[in-house]
């Protein structure tokens, strides 16, 4: 009887054990540096040198899309790596460069090199603290030629290495994108129905009126012919108002949104995926790297 008993004790201890740890590895939390205490990074650093930083924008996605669209997509995305990958993430900015939408109100921007130097200083100092391996997860266009600048200053002028692990970096191979669906469109506002829903306004998801200047046009035609002219045409849209080229974003849409698709159309499961294909390659990439120690 006592012998049975103490036997029910011992596998429901081990049944208890073992559920502990399959959901300690299932669940485990995403680490963000706000919401760490110093003693807790002090305790991260034993292990790792690595950090992921979240790159956004404050700027308005159409009448349907909060304007943190894209730093709630980068946040979201980089707590799901960390949860998977236990690497720390350090939001440091929820502003980006954006001056180009900024005909629509609630748009913030930052100059690129206001952009540049608050990210150095923070790399800085994180740094000095013992932190090598700089992750940049972005999730704005804007932002891609500061972040440029930013990984070439860490690996060019210091001992620590950075690297691009967001939208449009090496590691994302160009899935099958439908064409200029660029911002707000289909597939962002799947992204947020995924991530972000009670901020989504469904109502007001209609397509936008695209005007392209007469230049954009002729590229455009050209473009079919000769697909590399296609390079200028690109290089044309998302510029600010000043420059005349017609390419800022209240010149192009009429509603904020950039897509020829329409919005109306997204679905979470949508987004589910683009998330999942970001999420998953960002992971693979991390586990391969931190196999090897840092510098
Ligand atoms: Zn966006």
């Amino acid at each position: 009887m006592r012998i049975n008993q103490s036997k029910m004790v011992i596998s429901g201890l081990i049944i208890f054990l073992l559920s502990a740890f399959l959901l300690a590895g299932t669940e485990s939390k995403a680490l963000i540096l706000q919401e760490m205490s110093w003693v807790d990074v002090q305790e991260y650093l034993k292990s790792s040198d690595m950090v992921i930083i979240p790159l956004g924008a404050t700027e308005q996605h159409g009448p349907h899309l909060p304007l943190g669209t894209d730093f709630y997509e980068a946040l979201g995305m980089c707590r799901m790596i960390s949860s998977q990958t236990g690497v720390v993430i350090a939001p440091v900015l929820m502003v980006g460069y954006s001056l180009y939408h900024s005909g629509f109100p609630g748009t913030l921007s930052l100059t690129p090199e206001t952009m540049e130097t608050v990210l150095i200083e923070t790399v800085e100092m994180l740094m000095k603290y013992g932190f090598r391996r700089f992750m940049f997860f972005n999730y704005h266009g804007g932002n891609n030629i500061v972040q440029k600048r930013v990984i070439h200053r860490i690996n060019h002028t210091t001992e620590s290495m950075a690297i691009a692990i967001g939208h449009g970096s090496n590691l994302e191979k160009q899935e099958d994108d439908e064409f200029f669906d660029w911002h707000a469109g289909k597939g962002e506002t799947s992204i947020m129905l995924y991530l972000k829903p009670e901020l989504v306004r469904m109502d007001r998801a209609k397509k936008p009126e695209i005007t392209f200047s007469p230049l954009m046009k002729k590229l455009r035609e050209l473009g079919k012919k000769h697909p590399e002219l296609m390079e200028v045409w690109s290089s044309l849209l998302g510029v600010p108002e000043d420059t005349l080229k017609g390419g800022a974003s209240h010149e192009l849409s009429s509603n904020g949104i950039w897509s020829f698709n329409n919005p109306g159309e997204a679905t979470a499961e949508i987004g589910k995926q683009t998330v999942e294909h970001m999420v998953k390659t960002a992971v693979n990439f991390i586990k391969a790297w931190q196999q090897i120690k840092g510098p």
